[in-house]
C-alpha cells in the first residue's frame, strides 16, 4: 500500500490529465490484485515448509531438514517439493531482502564442537581427523585413506586410532557436504520442528 501511495503521489505531482491518473491508478490495483492472488493461493494451497532462523541468517526447509539458500529457493521449491511455478514467486518473495545466505559459498561451517542445531538433520557419526582438525567425512573408507595418503598411517594403526577419531557431524545441506562437529545432545532433534510447525499452524 505504501507504493501504491507513492505512486499515486508521483502522478498527481505531474500535470497529468485526469483520465490518464485514472488508467494508471487502474493499472497499478490490478497489479496489486494479482499479487495478492497469487499470495492467498500460496496460504491456502502450500504448506509453509520455509522459515527463516534469525540467529544463523539462513532460510531452512522444514521437512528436508536443511538450509536452502536464497539463491536456491526456486530450484529446492521445485525439485524437491513441486511447488507449481506459479505460486513459488509469491513464497521466495517473502524472504526476499532478509540478511540470509544468498548461496552455497556463503555458507561457512560452525565452530567444532558447537552444540548441534535443532532445526537441521540429526547429527551424523563420523570422523575428524587428528593431525589436521579441518578434515571430517562420514565414511571410514575416506578417512582410512586420507590417513594413508597424507599421514601415512597404516590400515591397522588407523584401526587402532578409530575410537579417538569417531564424532558427531552435521551439515548445512545434504549436498556439498561442510561437516563440523556437533555435542552430544540429550533433546530430541525434532523438538525444534515439531514446535516450529505447530506454532506456524495456528
Ligand atoms: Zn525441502
Ligand atoms: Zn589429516
Amino acid at each position: 500500500m505504501q507504493e501504491l501511495l507513492l505512486d499515486w503521489q508521483i502522478l498527481t505531482s505531474e500535470s497529468f490529465s485526469r483520465s490518464a491518473v485514472r488508467h494508471s491508478l487502474r493499472l497499478i490495483r490490478n497489479i496489486y490484485c494479482s499479487r495478492a492472488n497469487v499470495a492467498q493461493k500460496t496460504n491456502n494451497s502450500v504448506p509453509n515448509i520455509l522459515t527463516f532462523i534469525l540467529s544463523e541468517c539462513i532460510i531452512v526447509c522444514i521437512p528436508c531438514k536443511i538450509t536452502v539458500p536464497f539463491e536456491n529457493l526456486n530450484n529446492h521449491l521445485w525439485n524437491r517439493h513441486k511447488v507449481p511455478h506459479n505460486l513459488r514467486p509469491a513464497i521466495i518473495a517473502g524472504f526476499d531482502g532478509l540478511p540470509a545466505a544468498q548461496n552455497i559459498e556463503s555458507l561457512q561451517p560452525h565452530k567444532d564442537g558447537s552444540a548441534s542445531l535443532p532445526y537441521l538433520a540429526s547429527p551424523t557419526p563420523g570422523f575428524q581427523c587428528r593431525r589436521c582438525e579441518g578434515f571430517k567425512t562420514v565414511n571410514w573408507d575416506v578417512i582410512r585413506q586420507h590417513a594413508k595418503k597424507k599421514h601415512s598411517i597404516t590400515a591397522p594403526r588407523c584401526l587402532q586410532e578409530k575410537p579417538e577419531i569417531e564424532c558427531l557431524l552435521q551439515q548445512w545441506t545434504d549436498h556439498n557436504p561442510k561437516y563440523w562437529t556437533v555435542l552430544q545432545s540429550d533433546q530430541p532433534q525434532e523438538t525444534f520442528l515439531e514446535n516450529h510447525q505447530s506454532s506456524q499452524s495456528t
